[in-house]
């Protein structure tokens, strides 16, 4: 019997980037990158979220928030918020038990205080991140809730992955449903999942895309620069072919929706 019941996707806000900014060599394109969060009914757990979207907070006109938006313009309201989509399915926000935080980014974490009976799964590393938290890694403190650290979960990452050779990883639930990866690079533990039953990764922003995977080398300086480490990017990348190879789809939370559907829902 599967232990994943339902595994659905919401676009919760989205940002315009623009091609030829990301990639050298490459004709002028607009590109809207949702910020996708997903929805995981496991059997015994419940309902769990994969990152919480953007806030619609950050459409207010304070200096930070126009700053964080004026090199790539977000749009979102309060409809788009993860919460508010829930609810349109009969969702409550206290039926959510568990949020997995990929990493600490404001289009991850932004509705993270509307899950007030959650408890938070981070890594070990992400976490290191949320208690230094400097300006360059983006980190809205008062997108926390007060008694965020009160609901923590901080994993250590123990086991080894059968299917990527090197790589650790941990079963979270101890029944092979949802197993955990940290990928640096993008951030320092950004934390990925693997569900096995559906043979699929959700893999945050390891990648922007999925197809920008092979012009990595391509890319323009300050899009490296505002990786946590270059370096460690094209490593975590290498791990996504592993996955690839062995079957696994990969999914990022800023792909193209419709290629979200089709791998979701076929
Ligand atoms: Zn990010």
């Amino acid at each position: 019997m599967s232990s994943i019941r339902r595994l659905d996707y919401f676009v919760c806000g989205t940002c315009i980037n623009h091609q030829q900014m990301i990639f050298k060599k490459e004709p002028a394109k607009e590109l809207i990158f949702p910020a996708g969060v997903y929805l995981i009914e496991h059997a015994e757990k419940g309902y769990m979220l994969y990152d919480t979207g953007y806030a619609s907070e950050v459409m207010r006109p304070t200096l930070r928030n126009l700053a964080y938006r004026l090199p790539n313009p977000i749009q979102m309201t309060e409809a788009d918020t993860i919460d508010a989509q829930l609810r349109a399915q009969g969702i409550g926000t206290e039926d959510i038990g568990i949020v997995f935080v990929s990493h600490l980014h404001p289009d991850h974490i932004g509705r993270l205080k509307a899950f007030t009976k959650a408890q938070f799964i981070l890594t070990k590393d992400c976490y290191q991140t949320y208690l230094k938290s400097r300006f360059r890694e983006l980190v809205f403190r008062d997108y926390f809730p007060d008694d965020f650290a009160e609901r923590l979960i901080i994993l250590d990452l123990t086991q080894k992955s059968e299917v990527v050779e090197g790589q650790n990883c941990l079963d979270v639930f101890g029944d092979g449903s949802v197993i955990v990866y940290s990928l640096d690079g993008h951030a320092r533990g950004q934390l990925c999942l693997h569900l096995p039953e559906r043979g699929i990764l959700l893999a945050a922003d390891t990648l922007w895309r999925l197809a920008f995977i092979n012009k990595l080398d391509k890319m323009r300086l300050i899009p490296r620069f505002i990786q946590q480490s270059y370096p460690a990017y094209l490593a975590s990348a290498q791990v996504l072919k592993s996955f690839l190879a062995a079957g696994v789809r990969v999914l990022v939370s800023h792909e193209e929706p419709a290629r979200v559907r089709e791998v979701l829902y076929g």
